[in-house]
């Protein structure tokens, strides 16, 4: 095991909060029954709100960041896992109460590590990451709801996003017409290239929402929230199902129970963070089977330890297509 190491620590500095890359040693990480060398992580949305320093999901300092990690397993007192087993991790606290994935070591609890699923590599299962996770829950939800391809089209907001990606190529390969809803039309291309049906400007869903518009979809997979959520939840087609993941648009939802109570629209909440880990290891075997690697590579850009905080802004900006890894080590 490396006796330093380098990691982005995030840490008290006067009234603020200080963001910068440290060499630790072992002693330094926290408890845990398995010791992970990282040699992947990635950004997801709320990594971008972490390493701007001021972020309240962080709720203990010092903290490393990263809310998902791949590597091997160093060293472990886990009946489940052993030294050379390749795992990932996604959430559980990590970043938030628990030291992350932007560092080249990680002590956690072996019971929220998951086998990394044979076809993919560390790098591949972080360009999946949170983002890819979440969407198949996402679909995991809908099927659960009865949604199926032949009620009728999934609508995709923040498409060309990390968690809408994602969504657009599973949905596309599991059969459904796929409408991506997306703020970059100049995308287009690339949507279609994940196996999006038709694309629609993000402002045809950013409006005052009405009680209820006409039906066009069956189901739904939203990471805007706000305004936007409203919207798809208006046009959902009778007995039709809304899996709500993310709030890049807005936290509120002034909706209306009118899609409830006059159409039979559930609305299905998604939240990765706590997911029990057999529903986990559920959605890493649906991802290992319905999203196409071709498509995984296309919608991925790989970037150095060193150009995290970068990215971390890009993708508050809206400005990062699909997914990102970062190299570790
Ligand atoms: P990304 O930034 O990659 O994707 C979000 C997309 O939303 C953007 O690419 C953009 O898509 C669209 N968007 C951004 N800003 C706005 C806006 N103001 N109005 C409307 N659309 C907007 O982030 P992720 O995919 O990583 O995460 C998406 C959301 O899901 C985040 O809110 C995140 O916090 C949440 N999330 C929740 C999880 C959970 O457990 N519930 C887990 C993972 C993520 P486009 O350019 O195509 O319009």
């Amino acid at each position: 095991m490396k006796s330093r190491f380098k990691a982005v620590l995030i840490s008290k500095d006067g009234n603020a909060n200080k963001v910068e890359d440290v060499e630790l040693t072992p002693a330094d990480l926290m408890d845990g029954d398995v010791t992970v060398a990282v040699s992947h992580s990635t950004v997801n949305y709320k990594d971008g709100l972490v390493l701007r320093g001021n972020s309240p999901v962080v709720r203990r300092l010092p903290m490393i960041p990263g809310i998902d990690l791949a590597g091997t397993v160093e060293e472990s007192s886990h009946p489940g896992f052993k030294p050379g087993d390749a795992v990932l991790l996604n959430g559980y606290g990590l970043s938030e109460t628990h030291y992350g994935g932007y560092a080249e070591l990680a002590r956690v609890k072996g019971d929220w590590l998951v086998p990394l699923p044979k076809p993919f590599s560390a790098a591949q299962a972080m360009a999946i990451g949170t983002a890819g996770y979440t969407a198949m829950l996402a679909v995991l939800a809908l099927e659960d709801a009865g949604v199926t391809p032949a009620k009728g089209a999934v609508v995709v907001t923040g498409a060309a996003g990390g968690v809408g990606s994602v969504a657009v190529a599973v949905l596309a390969k599991l059969g459904y017409r796929v409408i991506a809803s997306t703020g970059r039309t100049q995308e287009e291309p690339y949507l279609k290239s994940l196996g999006a049906a038709e694309i629609i400007p993000r402002t045809e869903l950013s409006g005052d929402p009405k009680p209820l518009a006409k039906e066009r979809w069956a189901g739904a997979v939203d990471s805007v929230g706000s305004k936007t959520l409203a919207n798809v939840l208006a046009s959902t087609s009778y007995g039709g199902a809304v899996a709500a993941c993310g709030l890049a648009g807005g936290m509120d939802l002034p909706a209306s129970v009118a899609p409830f109570i006059l159409r039979g629209v559930s609305l299905l909440g998604i939240d990765s963070v706590q997911m029990p880990m057999p529903r986990r290891r559920q959605a890493w075997e649906r991802l290992a089977r319905d999203l196409d690697a071709a498509k995984l590579d296309a919608m991925t850009r790989t970037i150095a330890f060193s150009d995290l905080r970068k990215a971390g802004e890009e993708i508050l900006a809206g400005q990062i297509r699909g997914r990102v890894v970062v190299e570790i080590r």
